[in-house]
């Protein structure tokens, strides 16, 4: 896409989300917008990055380890959002500073073990599964608190917090349900576990964002807005 485009699109998506924390009461300060730019060329990555965007989420494995090395330039933080086959989870220990979609014991432990000792653990988001839709990805709401369980006494990870991707919804008033039952998941499992560093709520993309940031999301996952429509739907 055009640099002009996805930099007048950066500013716009940073302008909504001032203007949606005035309006909540919240401090823009409290979230991180990642940029989703799965499908989009290196180039446009090294414009936003030139823009200032430092966070980016990608969700094909092999894409984006061709895109790490054509930016191996610059200081990314690098977000794996996609599903994540367990037989691939080595990539994303090494290469990767968060990982969102974690939502079985076994991809977690594999990525444990597999984090090189000389970086920091992987920071996580375990995926829940808010709307019970069958062919979603992410751990049924009664079974968080056992897999966070687990997933806390991994030496290789730290536990952030929650990641969803609710349903498509028709308006703003309905988007608000999804994203608050996250809210009340994320503080439940803070009181289970004081000592950790639950502080994460990923959840909002181009259509639901400010629904999102109104429940609580700390990092907001923007693709369509900043770098333009996909080809195909995600
Ligand atoms: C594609 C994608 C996004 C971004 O969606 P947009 O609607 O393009 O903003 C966010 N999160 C995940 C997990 C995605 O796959």
């Amino acid at each position: 896409m055009r640099k002009a485009t996805i930099v007048e699109n950066l500013n716009a998506v940073g302008e909504r989300i001032v203007t949606c924390c005035n309006n909540c009461d919240r401090d823009p300060a409290e979230i991180t917008l990642l940029a989703v730019s799965k499908t989009r060329p290196a180039e446009d990555l090294r414009i936003a990055y030139a823009a200032g965007q430092r966070h980016f989420g990608e969700n094909y494995l092999q894409e984006a380890l061709e895109k790490q090395d054509a930016l191996q330039d610059l200081d990314i933080h690098w977000h794996f959002i996609g599903p994540l086959q367990s037989n691939k989870s080595r990539a994303v220990a090494e290469r990767f500073d968060w990982m969102h979609t974690v939502d079985r014991l076994k991809i977690a432990q594999r990525l444990s073990s597999q984090r090189p000792a000389n970086l920091a653990p992987l920071n996580i988001c375990l995926q829940v599964k808010i709307d019970n839709e069958q062919s979603k990805s992410g751990i049924a709401p009664q079974d968080l608190e056992t897999l966070a369980r687990e997933v806390v006494q991994l030496p290789g990870l730290r536990l952030r917090g929650l990641m969803a991707i609710p349903a498509a919804r028709q308006n703003v008033q309905e988007q608000y349900e999804p994203f608050a039952e996250m809210a009340r998941l994320l503080q439940s499992l803070q009181e289970l576990f004081p000592d950790e560093a639950l502080d994460t709520l990923s959840m909002g993309m181009s259509a639901d964002m400010e629904a999102a940031i109104a429940c609580g999301a700390t990092i907001v996952r923007i693709g369509t807005d900043i770098f333009g429509a996909r080809n195909y739907s995600e």
